[in-house]
């Protein structure tokens, strides 16, 4: 008895541009990816793994194919539906995107302003206490011009975590590290999510820290080869 995916894509096609300019970018992708795995998706740089991630996370349409986020068909789904995938979502970039005004706690707080139902008191502490769990507990007020690359990193997973996601999606989230700040972080995320049993994908060229996975999938020139990527 297998549970159900938290992802399960289906035949995914995406284009981009219009007319004669229209692209074929992903082709046929098809993937389940279950809960509390931590998965990782390599493959060389234009190959569109990016463009998956963004399609998972709902921060685009899904074009053609079927892809299900936590038993949600996001194919012609009303904008309202995207928003609750969202929700459930949390999202690491490669460059941290930390806002510079604002303090580490004042960036993790930010990704609960979706989550007007959390009174502020909580808020607060929450975020303080995720930003424990990352390391920064000394760093709470500092601004991001403060904290080294992998410091600014740990906020950006913090504020990933605290909404304790169901999903989290991260691109290439160690790009910009040396070998032991990335590795930290992707083993800090592996601590959380085995915490919060939330699932992990994450985008990356790092073949350093590939063995922090539960299982590999890559993508190239737009087609996904991995284990269960089920042939058409
Ligand atoms: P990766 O993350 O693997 O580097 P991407 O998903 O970012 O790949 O990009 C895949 C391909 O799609 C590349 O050829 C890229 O130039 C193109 N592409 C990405 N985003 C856009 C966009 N918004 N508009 C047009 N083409 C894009
Ligand atoms: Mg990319």
């Amino acid at each position: 008895m297998s549970p159900e995916p938290v992802i399960a894509i289906d035949r995914v096609n995406h284009y981009y541009g219009k007319g004669h300019l229209r692209k074929q970018i992903l082709f046929e992708v098809t993937a389940n990816i279950y809960p509390g795995e931590i998965v990782f998706m390599t493959g060389p740089s234009g190959s569109g793994k990016t463009t998956l991630l963004t399609l998972i996370g709902a921060l685009r349409s899904t074009q053609e194919g079927s892809l299900q986020v936590l038993g949600r068909e996001l194919r012609n789904a009303p904008s309202r539906e995207l928003v609750k995938v969202r929700r459930d979502v949390g999202y690491i970039f490669q460059a941290h995107n930390l806002l510079h005004s604002l303090t580490a706690r004042q960036n993790v707080q930010m990704a609960l302003d979706l989550h007007p139902e959390i009174p502020s008191a909580v808020v607060y502490e929450r975020s303080c206490e995720v930003l424990k769990n990352v390391g920064l507990g000394d760093h709470i007020h500092q601004y991001p011009h403060n904290l080294s690359g992998g410091q600014k990193q740990r906020v950006a997973i913090a504020r990933a975590l605290v909404s304790q996601p169901k999903i989290v999606l991260a691109d290439e989230p160690t790009a910009a590290l040396d070998k032991q700040s990335g590795r930290d972080v992707v083993e800090i995320m592996q601590r959380l999510a085995k915490q919060q049993g939330c699932t992990i994908l994450i985008v990356t060229h790092d073949n350093r820290i590939l063995d922090v996975a539960d299982r590999v999938i890559n993508m190239e020139d737009g087609h996904l080869t991995a284990l269960d990527a089920v042939p058409a």
